[in-house]
């Protein structure tokens, strides 16, 4: 009899999470808020923004929490300020891991977190393949989960930066560089590029607000 129940027992623990992995294949497995410190400045504007980051894709909270600190600085030239800033830990099956258009609709359709959101992902299946990409309302119309989202693979580099650098992308709604020295949007990211121009920092928050992603702080 004893033998018996426990043969029941193992096999309906066998059983569980297949069952659960078909019902949910993508799951939160954990979330907190990142704490962030204010600036000196008073600003104008305020942003709250998610950042997903996939399991066994090597990213770690330590590693993006002190990118979303630079990022917050560099944002705050512009007078917005990062209001909230949600660390949302993903648990999804290895073909979401990279990012590709129709997998990563998938993906954010079934996640549903507040927007702008930056995805911490594996590598990119897209061609061309960049490190780190920004999908705004212009180039989203045939994949509309995809708006107000920006992908960032491992072959990122000056991380903070990069984050800058996406998310005034989908902010200002353009895929627009700049050539001057020292700015933040010149095609290659580098550790000195972080520089706004006034008029850059307008389109940000006149873009930002239009399409509901900034507030009043
Ligand atoms: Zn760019």
């Amino acid at each position: 009899m004893i033998s018996h129940m426990r043969m029941f027992a193992l096999l309906f623990l066998a059983a569980a999470p297949v069952h659960a992995q078909v019902a949910v294949p993508i799951s939160v497995t954990g979330r907190e808020e990142i704490a962030l410190e204010q600036g000196a400045t008073t600003p104008s504007h305020g942003i709250n923004i998610s950042f997903a980051y996939l399991n066994e894709t090597g990213w770690s909270r330590e590693e993006i929490r002190p990118a979303v600190a630079q990022l917050a600085r560099i944002l705050e030239q512009c007078g917005v300020t990062l209001k909230s800033a949600e660390l949302v830990q993903v648990d999804a099956p290895a073909r979401f891991r990279d990012f590709l258009t129709p997998i990563s609709r998938q993906l954010a359709a079934a996640l549903q977190l507040a927007k702008p959101t930056v995805y911490f992902v594996a590598g990119t299946r897209q061609s061309p393949a960049f490190d780190a990409e920004a999908i705004g309302r212009g180039n989203s119309r045939t994949r509309p989960e995809l708006a107000d989202t920006v992908w960032v693979t491992r072959g990122t580099r000056d991380l903070g930066i990069a984050l800058a650098h996406e998310l005034a992308h989908v902010l200002m709604d353009s895929g627009e560089h700049s050539g001057e020295p020292g700015n933040l949007m010149r095609e290659d990211t580098a550790p000195g590029n972080t520089r706004l121009s006034a008029g850059q920092c307008a389109q940000l928050r006149g873009t930002g607000a239009a399409n509901g992603l900034l507030k009043l702080p």
